[in-house]
């Protein structure tokens, strides 16, 4: 087992990486830039290196002076969380380069599964269901795209083959807006990724966003934790996560849980990765695989037991996973709700001093937070300050159980999308479950301020 390790990340995925080397019997190295020098895991760490300004590119990204902190503590593996450089092909080969271990999966299946165009032709080559749609990159010939967008049949959805974050999509109903919609998401996906290439998929109108958490060793094992429902989103980004997901019979998700598997076994995946998939009419069609830890892990670890930080350092290691199939059954269930530090309405960013910060506690109850009573949140960065996590024996409980935790957290200073989660705890058709993606964005609507 590695002896200390490096965290490449900040906020409370930082955290909750330090906290599973603690109990691992692992040193720390946390690195920060200039806005995060007071944030708590700096002050927790074994071991803490300025790497730069708080411009995420003169920091976080800014891959010599992560290695440097590297050489300079001897640490002999880098976590890299979720963002930042954790789905970046040549840092994970710089980093290995640089006689280090990167804790996630090889370079070359970040690059495969980092563009979304060869993804989905891996998917459909290791017999994963994927949205129909052009076979591969779109041309630049406008009688071909009118072509290829007839035969999937309106609306069609243009994403950007090096997308993320909910970033560009753009969703096309008629033959007239097509040519000008897929020019000018080339465009947008030239500068914002770097990636001019596009593709066209069928735009599901009613499906839910399920995916598939799954965790590979280097002996070829993999292994499926099941599913996460994150199907209440806002401008294509998660706000609440849970697991199991509603009203799915469970031989659904063992059998898609299984294509994933035997997908990772193909493609000779290591670590841990999410397959995402729309659902809708009973099918699951494959939109894409994120090749690291996600925010939303801690709803699977409620259910499963399992550890996901934990396992993927294991396996980082050349550790066997612990556990097989077999020993993975659901048990419960988990919800997370992002608190994010924005009007709960408008969502304009919250950054700021934190003047008063109770966290909600009691059984059943997670907070994986980095934030605290003064802390400043900087306006550098994402929005999200922590998130509240629930565990309930039952789908009802669990409910309660967060009504309960929301009405107990209180942060001043800031606006936070507290009040918005605990309207959504309230709403009927939340709690019925099984809401499409549309469905926050439609109730916001019918809600205004
Ligand atoms: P990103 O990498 O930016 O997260 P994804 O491909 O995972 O992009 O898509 C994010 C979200 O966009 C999905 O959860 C879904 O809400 C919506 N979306 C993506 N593709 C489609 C599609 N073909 N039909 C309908 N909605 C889609």
């Amino acid at each position: 087992m590695f002896k200390k390790i490096l965290i490449a990340n900040r906020g409370e995925i930082a955290l909750r990486i330090q906290r599973a080397c603690r109990e691992m019997g692992i040193k720390a190295v946390m690195v920060y830039s200039e806005a995060d020098r007071d944030a708590k895991y700096v002050k927790l760490a074994d071991e803490a290196v300025c790497i730069g300004p708080a411009p995420s590119g003169q920091s976080y990204l800014h891959m010599p002076a992560i290695i440097s902190a590297a050489e300079v503590t001897d640490a002999e593996a880098i976590h890299p969380g979720y963002g930042f450089l954790s789905e970046n092909a040549d840092f994970a080969e710089r980093v290995e380069n640089s006689g280090f271990v990167f804790i996630g999966p090889t370079a070359a299946s970040i690059r495969l599964m980092g563009d979304k165009v060869s993804a989905k032709q891996a998917m459909i080559r290791a017999g994963v269901p994927t949205v129909p749609g052009s076979e591969g990159a779109l041309s630049d010939n406008p009688v071909e795209i009118k072509r290829v967008a007839k035969s999937i049949g309106y609306p069609v959805i243009i994403k950007a083959a090096g997308g993320g974050g909910g970033r560009g999509m753009r969703v096309v109903h008629t033959e007239a807006a097509l040519i000008h919609a897929v020019q000018t998401t080339k465009a947008e996906a030239g500068s914002a990724f770097g990636n001019p290439a596009v593709y066209m998929e069928k735009y599901l109108q009613n499906p839910r966003h399920v995916e598939i958490q799954i965790i590979a060793d280097t002996h070829k094992n993999a292994v499926h934790l099941g599913e996460r429902d994150c199907s209440m989103q806002r401008r294509h980004q998660k706000v609440i996560e849970e697991s199991p997901a509603p009203g799915i019979p469970r031989r659904l998700i063992e059998k898609i849980g299984e294509r994933c598997a035997a997908a990772c076994k193909k493609i000779g995946y290591r670590g841990a990765g999410t397959f995402e998939f729309l659902f809708e009419n009973g099918e699951f069609y494959f939109i894409e695989m994120n090749t690291r830890v996600q925010v939303e892990h801690p709803v699977t670890e409620w259910v499963t037991g399992i550890d996901i930080v934990k396992t993927q350092i294991e396996v980082a290691a050349g550790g066997k996973l612990p556990f097989n199939q077999k020993d993975v059954a659901l048990r419960g269930h988990a919800i997370e709700c992002r608190i994010n530090a924005e009007d709960p309405f408008n969502f304009m960013p919250s950054p700021g001093k934190i003047t008063g910060w109770h966290t909600a506690g009691g059984p059943g109850v997670r907070v994986d937070s980095h934030a605290y009573h003064n802390y400043t949140v900087p306006s550098h960065y994402d929005s999200m300050i922590g998130k509240l996590i629930v565990y309930g024996d039952t789908r009802e409980q669990a409910l309660a159980r967060m009504r309960t935790a929301l009405s107990e957290m209180v942060v001043e200073g800031i606006k936070t999308n507290i009040p918005l989660h605990r309207e959504l705890m309230v709403d009927a058709s939340f709690i019925s479950g099984g809401t499409n993606i549309h469905y926050l964005e439609k109730w916001l609507e019918q809600h205004p301020r």
